[in-house]
């Protein structure tokens, strides 16, 4: 309270009995508040209202100074007095001492004197309204759309929401009798409202009447004669346009089948060309692996008879598979050497640090299953595969595109015996397949010209690396097919 900026005036009460003069302010005329005197005239002021700066307001005097009126202020002080708010209903009265406690709003003692909102509306209301105010009148008051269950402040539901809540009712803009149409539904209700303007349906045959959807029966009723009028004219006209369109595809359709037509023709010619060629170039290929198979197996038989036979086989030995040949027709020149080497069914395998060492793919000579039989082949893999890699030796059987293939039967199942020759003098090392499946597919040439495909996925352990010293001599390993059998 002592500290106020603004300087105050004086008390501005109803007193209850007649107040002395010297007590009241010349300036504000009221009750003084810190009363002085001047010394020029000894008016009384309230200290807010007089300063030295201008002139007494009683006397006019320039100069002139202040005294304090201390000595008056119980006397000011103890003034009966009614509320300040008396006109707003408050019935409380006392001295100005008391008043000034009366009327404190931090001490909550009158129910009439303003208090901010607690709602923060901005606005001063008096204390005994403030419940009224924040039920009924705040902005800030909680308040519910009436039109849906949109829940806001007063004035956000006023000023935002019903602007655009779907539910509030709006006036059809064709000012058509339908009212209570909601926000939402307008242009539902446009759909059918009875003043919405529409074009005429004919407008496409030239009727460019406009009317309000309920004269529109009316409309049609009255001018269906020269609606169909209309009509009948633009039809003759469409007519017309599509014939003449149609007569422009029709030439445009003959055109191209021409077109099409001889391009078939030149394609069925290509094509009789490229069969021939295709046949031709079959002939070739198999004349080709044919030969390339002989020039093969007389070179390896060659080799082979040189290194190994020469010295081990009496000079008749070629005679002996004859005796089996002579079942079946004998064929070309190479087939007696095949032959005659394959009924052995041996096989050397050389190098083997070597083909160890680089990790080659090694293959036997081609064999015969009999001396009309299945061509095949022996491949070795000396490091094994999977868990048996680096540990043992692999082998497997390659079936081959063989000279008597025509004659046979296929599929055929088969179970291969090979035998590794023990060098030491010991047992031989003998194994013997699964049941395999021979088959014959042209197309599945994988190696050139000779192996047709590996039909047996090989006998991984076959021979056991640790086991090598009774087998291999002279880095060579001796092999026999000692049976083929066809279960
Ligand atoms: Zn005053
Ligand atoms: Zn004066
Ligand atoms: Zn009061
Ligand atoms: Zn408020
Ligand atoms: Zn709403
Ligand atoms: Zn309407
Ligand atoms: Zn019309």
């Amino acid at each position: 309270m002592a500290e106020e900026s603004q300087p105050k005036k004086g008390y501005q009460c109803e007193f209850i009995d007649p107040v002395p003069g010297h007590l009241k302010c010349h300036k504000c005329k009221m009750v003084a508040r810190n009363l002085v005197f001047v010394n020029c005239c000894m008016e009384s002021y309230c200290s807010g209202c007089i300063s030295e700066r201008e002139s007494c307001h009683a006397c006019n005097a320039s100069k002139f100074s202040t005294v304090d009126g201390k000595k008056h202020l119980k006397s000011i002080q103890e003034l009966k007095v009614y509320c300040s708010m008396k006109s707003r209903g408050c019935d409380w009265s006392g001295t100005v001492e008391e008043w000034e406690t009366h009327i404190d709003p931090n001490l909550d003692n009158c129910q009439y004197s303003d208090v901010p909102c607690p709602l923060d509306c901005d606005k001063m209301i008096p204390k005994n309204l403030i419940v009224q105010h924040m039920a009924d009148e705040c902005a800030k008051r909680e308040y519910t759309c009436e039109y849906c269950d949109f829940k806001g402040t007063y004035e956000e539901v006023m000023n935002v929401h019903l602007r655009e809540c779907k539910y509030v009712p709006v006036q059809c803009p064709n000012f058509c009798n339908v009212s209570d149409i909601k926000r939402e539904q307008l242009w539902q209700h446009i759909k059918i409202c009875s003043r919405e303007e529409l074009l005429c349906k004919f407008s496409g045959v030239g009727c460019e009447d406009r009317f309000w959807r309920k004269d529109e029966a009316e409309h049609m009723n009255q001018n269906s004669q020269s609606h169909l009028l209309k009509t009948a004219t633009t039809l003759a006209t469409v007519n017309k346009e599509l014939r003449q369109k149609l007569l422009q595809q029709e030439e445009t359709i003959k055109t191209q089948g021409a077109i099409l037509s001889e391009q078939e023709e030149k394609i069925a010619l290509q094509q009789s060309t490229l069969d021939n060629h295709n046949n031709r170039l079959e002939e070739l290929e198999d004349k080709l692996f044919k030969q390339v198979d002989d020039y093969q197996i007389n070179l390896r038989h060659q080799k082979h008879k040189e290194k190994q036979y020469d010295s081990l086989l009496p000079p008749d030995m070629p005679q002996e598979s004859n005796t089996e040949c002579s079942a079946s027709p004998p064929k070309q020149r190479a087939d007696t050497l095949t032959l005659s080497m394959s009924e052995r069914k041996e096989f050397v395998l050389q190098d083997f640090s070597k083909i160890k060492r680089d990790e080659l793919d090694w293959k036997s000579v081609p064999m015969y299953t009999s001396a009309s039989g299945y061509k095949f082949c022996i491949g070795i893999d000396a490091n094994g595969r999977y868990n048996y890699r680096g540990k043992a030796m692999r082998v497997e059987v390659n079936i081959m595109k063989g000279e008597f293939d025509d004659s046979l039967e296929w599929p055929r199942s088969a179970e291969f015996t090979i035998e590794l020759i023990n060098q030491q003098g010991g047992p031989n090392l003998e194994y013997t397949s699964k049941k395999m499946t021979l088959r014959r597919t042209a197309s599945d040439f994988s190696y050139v010209g000779s192996f047709q495909r590996v039909l047996y996925d090989g006998y991984y352990g076959f021979l056991e690396h640790s086991q090598l010293k009774d087998y291999l001599i002279n880095d060579e390993l001796h092999f026999r097919i000692s049976k083929v059998e066809f279960p």
